[in-house]
């Protein structure tokens, strides 16, 4: 384990943390038992884990997960972002997988318990944050063919640095138009460990083909845009304060981000025109190439938000905008690391 987390933080950059192995020295563990419900919450070292091989999460796929980060703010404190919206996606995940409900405000006290202990890892650095990752799982050794009774809930964090390198630079994307993500009716829309071991395939396509992420489509017809592996898309039409802002609509396929939710509102409060407006392939190539769409960005909690530059698919690559970051997009990641940071004031209530 030591020499995996050597050997990544060492090739994002000599001061980067990189994204996903710079872990805090604590985890916040708590069980479930159909007898006591919840209970035996505690701050433990971070270490292995003892788990019999027939853990029923590892074989039938209960394994449910959420990402937030923690900011470090201007008067030293550190905040967490929007905790609540993603305990209740939590709780939409475990639902869909037969999971038991956790009680949002113990979520929320897990992570509050994490960050309490070991905020002091995250540095001043602008640009860093504290990654938070809660999971749960089944942990039955059983393989009878059905819900876990038992569960364990955990809290880690990790220092992060850019989720696509240090500086923000365009992404290029390829559509995948024959592997989908989610269909009709299973589970895209919640944050379970399978919906994303499925998509690696694609991914690795995507990295050979020179891309950094992949474009997912809708699964009955392959050509309406839903989302990207990790992130929501948005697109802007036109330029200035009367640019329209539009992001694909929840079909039930995909994770409504709630990075996603804070940009709508954000840009909406910013002036601009915002919808929420299916787009397919073909539209988006056409209009970028007419130049009726100027820009178009991924974000998420882990992206925040990233101009795309480049997109290929086998119909045709094509250039957003000039393949820069246009001025909607940087605006918007700016306004939303503002807030973040608490550089400006949090109207909404979102720095917990
Ligand atoms: N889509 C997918 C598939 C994701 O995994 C994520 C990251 N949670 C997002 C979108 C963005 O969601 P959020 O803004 O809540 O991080």
């Amino acid at each position: 384990m030591t020499s995996l987390l050597d050997k990544s933080t060492a090739a994002a950059s000599p001061k980067s943390p990189g994204h996903g192995a710079a872990f805090t020295p604590h985890l916040y563990s708590l069980r479930y038992t159909p007898e006591l419900g919840w209970h035996d919450g505690d701050l433990l070292p971070m270490e292995n884990l003892s788990l019999h091989p027939a853990t029923l999460g590892l074989h039938y796929g209960q394994v449910i997960f959420e990402g937030m980060k923690a900011f470090r703010q201007q008067d030293g404190s550190v905040a967490v972002f929007r905790p609540w919206e993603n305990a209740r996606r939590f709780n939409r995940s475990a639902a869909r997988l037969a999971m038991p409900e956790l009680p949002e405000h113990l979520y929320v006290d897990g992570v509050d318990r994490l960050v309490a202990a070991d905020h002091g890892e995250l540095s001043d650095h602008p640009d860093h944050s504290l990654y938070l990752r809660p999971l749960m799982f089944g942990t039955d050794a059983n393989l009878m063919l059905r819900p876990s009774e038992e569960y364990l809930f955990l809290v880690m964090a990790f220092v992060a640095g850019g989720f696509f390198g240090d500086v923000v630079r365009p992404v290029s994307v390829l559509v995948s138009r024959d592997q989908a993500r989610a269909m009709p009716g299973g589970t895209g829309d919640v944050k379970c460990a399978a919906n994303y071991g499925p998509s690696f395939v694609a991914q690795r396509r995507a990295q050979e083909a020179g891309c950094q992420q992949v474009v997912w489509l809708d699964q009955a017809e392959r050509r309406w845009v839903e989302e990207m592996g990790g992130m929501n898309l948005f697109f802007v039409r036109g330029s200035g304060p009367g640019a329209e802002v539009f992001t694909t609509p929840l079909t039930g396929t995909l994770l409504p981000g709630v990075t996603r939710d804070s940009l709508m509102r954000m840009a909406s409060r910013l002036g601009y025109r915002v919808a929420e407006q299916p787009v397919s392939v073909d539209q988006w190539r056409a209009e970028c190439e007419a130049g009726g769409i100027t820009e178009v960005f991924a974000c998420g909690t882990a992206a925040v938000v990233t101009p795309v530059g480049q997109v290929r698919d086998v119909d045709g690559d094509f250039t957003v905008g000039d393949g820069g970051m246009g001025p909607v997009t940087g605006t918007l990641r700016r306004a939303l690391v503002d807030l973040q940071h608490g550089r400006v004031p949090d109207v909404d209530g979102w720095l917990h």
